[in-house]
Parts: structure tokens; sequence; C-alpha cells
């Protein structure tokens, strides 16, 4: 078979998110299943469907657009602010965004009325991670502009942690956003449908016994597809931690010294190299590289260790393994890895088909 390839499980993935949707149902949230990380795969659409989830989420409209055009119809909301240049596409392929920016919303709001359809916002509020948000102190007011606008219609607020700075969520920030979707309420005498804590970062705060206030929606991605929270990146009890691997091929494979000769100075990647001497190592070469994914996410098989990388090749140890010229060699992978293999041209997908057809696989792209 074709490598370097990732090999997805569909299976474990439903089955993550099965267990998920149900574990936080039990809570009164509901789960968004990002795609992101995927760049929109259809096939893991499909699996988070038959998992029970009924809303999409992804950060580039880009996907969006080509699941739509795969004739995906459930509702997809686009969970990073809109740049002002994509208003129309994002009114056109997606029914709802997170938004922070009023002059963002005016132009959203004017697409959607040249497309006679009303698109639904988010605002996202800023709860000390420091990435998008709008201030807690400006949300009423922004709630008021945005109520103004024709062609839109306020669907709730949300809030973003961990992924910029690692604040993690907690009863104290998950508290303020429940109290200011009440304050909004109170205000303007609406209700907001969704109050949107966050991602995989949010799962130790809504499964230990918190009170999860207002809070009705996760938007959940790496804990789905790789089966762990993030902000400690343990496995999630009861989930697959191994729905994605990497299988690279070796091309070189010789005892050689640890140690580089000759005059040391940078590297491709303007790194110095290690001179650490361990005396003669066995040394493969595999055919992947930055190219193709991110090296350092990945985790070889034990008794291997992965020792460089440069653009097209990636340096083991394979100590006394017995592998050869031509085998291969698979590899865990971190969220980083993943979504570089997935937007990479040169690693074939290769997807695990149901159970019912146990052992058979299609390839895809
Ligand atoms: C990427 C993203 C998510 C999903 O994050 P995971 O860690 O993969 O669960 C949720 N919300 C926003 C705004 C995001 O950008």
């Amino acid at each position: 078979m074709t490598a370097p390839r990732l090999e997805i499980d569909l299976e474990k993935i439903s089955d993550n998110a099965h267990t998920l949707v149900n574990a936080l149902a039990q809570k009164g949230i509901c789960v968004t299943g990002v795609t992101k990380s995927v760049r929109g795969c259809m096939r893991v659409a499909e699996a988070f469907t038959r998992a029970g989830i009924t809303q999409f989420g992804d950060s580039r409209v880009g996907n969006i657009e080509s699941m739509r055009q795969a004739g995906f119809s459930a509702p997809i909301t686009l969970i990073r602010s809109p740049m002002m240049s994509e208003a129309e596409r994002v009114v056109r392929y997606a029914g709802m965004s997170f938004n922070t920016e009023i002059d963002v919303i005016s132009a959203l709001s004017s697409a959607a009325e040249v497309q006679g359809v009303v698109h639904g916002v988010v605002l996202m509020v800023e709860l000390g991670d420091l990435r998008e948000g709008i201030m807690p102190g400006d949300l009423i007011d922004t709630v008021r502009r945005t109520l103004r606008f024709p062609g839109i219609k306020l669907k709730g607020i949300g809030t973003n942690l961990a992924c910029r700075s690692g604040v993690a969520p907690d009863e104290k920030n998950m508290g303020q956003l429940s109290a200011l979707a009440n304050i909004v309420e109170s205000t303007f005498g609406n209700s907001l449908d969704i109050v949107s804590g966050g991602n995989s970062a949010n799962i130790d705060w809504a499964l230990s016994g918190a009170d999860t206030g207002r809070v009705n929606n996760l938007r959940l991605g790496e804990a789905i597809l790789l089966g762990r929270e993030t902000l400690h990146r343990r496995p999630i009890k009861g989930l697959h931690t191994n729905a994605f691997s990497i299988v690279a091929e070796i091309i070189e494979l010789k005892v050689k010294p640890s140690r580089p000769w000759g005059q040391l100075a940078q590297n491709a990647f303007g790194e110095t190299a290690p001179i650490a001497d361990q005396g003669t190592i066995t040394q493969a070469i595999a055919a992947i590289g930055h190219y193709d994914v991110d090296p350092m996410g990945l985790v070889p098989p034990s008794g291997i260790k992965i020792i460089g990388a440069s653009s097209d090749h990636l340096i083991l140890d394979v100590g006394t393994t017995h592998l050869r010229v031509g085998s291969e060699v698979t590899f865990d992978v971190n969220y980083s890895a993943l979504i570089r293999a997935m937007s990479s041209p040169f690693v074939t997908k290769v997807m695990t088909v149901m159970r019912r057809h146990r052992g058979a696989k299609t390839v895809i792209h």
C-alpha cells in the first residue's frame, strides 16, 4: 500500500463521539462536532452523525464549502471569527458564525439580506485566555448593536479558553459565562439558545460533577478524534486514543555512528544538531518529514526512537527491532501531526469502514 499514509478508524471515532455525546447529555450539554482538524472530511462528519451529533463546526469556510458541495446539509457553524472579505461565503455556506467585531456582523447582515436569509451569530466573550472575545464589560453594548441588524439573529454567547494561554475552564470563568447569559436575557428580554462553554479543554470541568450552570454546548474536535482532554492531554476514560495512525516506509537502514562528524553549523531548520555520542546505532530513515507531518508529534512503537527530521526524512534509532528497507513503521499521532497530515497532499488517507466489513479498507483522496 502507498506510504506515507494516515489510517483513520471511523468506527473508533464514532464510538468516541457516542460516549461523549451521552456523558455530556446527562449534564444538559450538546456537542458540536468540530471537523477542522480533519479538513472537513465527510467520512468523519458521517461518523459523528452516526454517533448522534447533529451540529457541526469548522474554522475554515473552505472546509464548510467542500462539505456543502459533497451534499452535507446539517447545520455548520464557522467557529473562527469571519474575515470581513469572506462575509458573503460565510453566509452562503454556514448558517451561523462566532463573532466579536460589529463591523464584521454588519457585513454578514448585508450579505444575508442580499441572499434573502438570516445568519445566526454567537458572540464570543473574553474570559482570560486572551484569544478571541468581546471584553465582558462591552458585551451588553455589542448585543444591543447586534440586535439591530436585520440580516442577523443573535443565537447566543460563547467563550474559548486554553488554546492560546492554557487558561483552564473552571467554576469561576464558566460561572461568569452563565451570569453573562442571564444578564443579557434580563436586559433584553430575549432568550439565548446557545451558551457555548468551550472546547476539548472543558471535558474535565464538564464531567467533574461541577455545576455546569447555563452552559449547554461544547465544541469538540480533539477529544472525539484523539480521545484526550487537552489541558493535560490525558486519555478520557472509555475512549480510543488510536483512531488515527501514520504509516511510513523505511528507505535506508544502516549501522552508523550516533555522532555527526565535520564542523557543525545549522541544519535545514536552523537548529544545531545534538552531538551526544552513543556509539554506533542502527539508524533507519523513514520517507516522511516536515512536508507531510509534524515529526515531533509522532509517537513511535516501543523500541524505536525518533532522533531527527528534515523536510522529507525521519531519522530513527531502531534499536534491536527487526526492520528492513521496505518495512513499514506505524506511529501514533498528536493533534499537530494530525492536522499537518490531513492537509498534506503527500499523505494518503486510508479509512477503515464499518465494522460489518471488518478488515475492509477504502482509500480516499
Ligand atoms: C478548534 C476549536 C474548537 C475545537 O477544539 P478541540 O480542542 O479540537 O476540541 C472549539 N472552538 C473553537 C473556537 C476552535 O477554534
